[in-house]
């Protein structure tokens, strides 16, 4: 049954009373309802529940993802909005990941435990996103006029895809950055900088945000597309 365009899954059961969840990690919607409910009474007590199902919604796309991942040959890896397989190679030689065609090759010594596996990923996502910060940031903050240098970091943030202290001209950038499609980690960077001078999401934030990327909300759509696909370890 697809409600005010949210699909939702009916199960019908011999139950009293009509329950209605929302599950991770894909924020599918479920409801159990009683078998003598009739359709239209079950349509409108859902929605009824619009407002509360979006803000569910909303909340289990936001959550880190729980699912466990071991970071072995065949599993899939997102960097820069694309998917590849990842390939685990153990060797001799130091350890490195590279990207060779579809593939992620993690290679070297020291890779039998998942945990090694998965510091050696991230470290790799750290060192790619601050390479591609370090050319973006410096751009975009000219582009904006900005005239004293600007500090960036990068975190494991759980909510938010970027933070500005303008009064410290700091901006850290979320790690999970790495796995979404360039554009996206422009329209973050062109967001952050404008919040040097604009500290709000006003309507003047939006206007200056128009003049230094004019299809920034096709950017944000996107990235927030991406959060549902997985982000587990990040
Ligand atoms: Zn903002």
């Amino acid at each position: 049954m697809v409600v005010s365009g949210i699909e939702i899954a009916v199960e019908r059961k011999a139950i009293k009373h009509t329950h209605l969840s929302v599950f991770p990690p894909d924020a599918r919607v479920h409801v159990s309802a009683p078998l003598d409910l009739p359709e239209a009474d079950l349509r409108s007590f859902l929605v009824s529940k619009v407002p509360w199902i979006r803000r569910q919604v909303a909340g289990v796309l936001a959550q880190p993802r729980q699912t466990h991942r071991e970071y072995a040959s065949g599993e899939n890896v997102y960097f820069l909005g694309q998917r590849y397989r990842l390939v685990v190679r153990t060797g001799e030689e130091p350890p490195s990941v590279r990207v060779a065609g579809r593939k992620v090759v993690l290679s070297g010594r020291g890779l039998e435990m998942r945990e090694a596996r998965e510091v050696r990923i991230f470290e790799w996502y750290r060192a790619e996103l601050k390479r591609t910060l370090s050319r973006l940031v410096p751009r975009c903050a000219e582009e904006a006029g900005e005239r004293a240098p600007i500090a960036f970091e990068v975190r494991k943030m759980r909510t938010r895809w970027g933070a500005c202290n303008a009064g410290k001209r700091r901006i850290c950038f979320n790690l999970a950055l790495a796995r979404v499609p360039l554009r996206c980690i422009e329209y973050v960077v062109a967001h952050e900088i404008v919040h040097l001078a604009v500290p709000n999401h006003s309507l003047l934030f939006e206007r200056t945000l128009d003049k230094r990327m004019p299809r920034w909300r096709e950017a944000r759509k996107e990235l927030n597309e991406f959060i549902a696909l997985p982000m587990e370890g990040g």
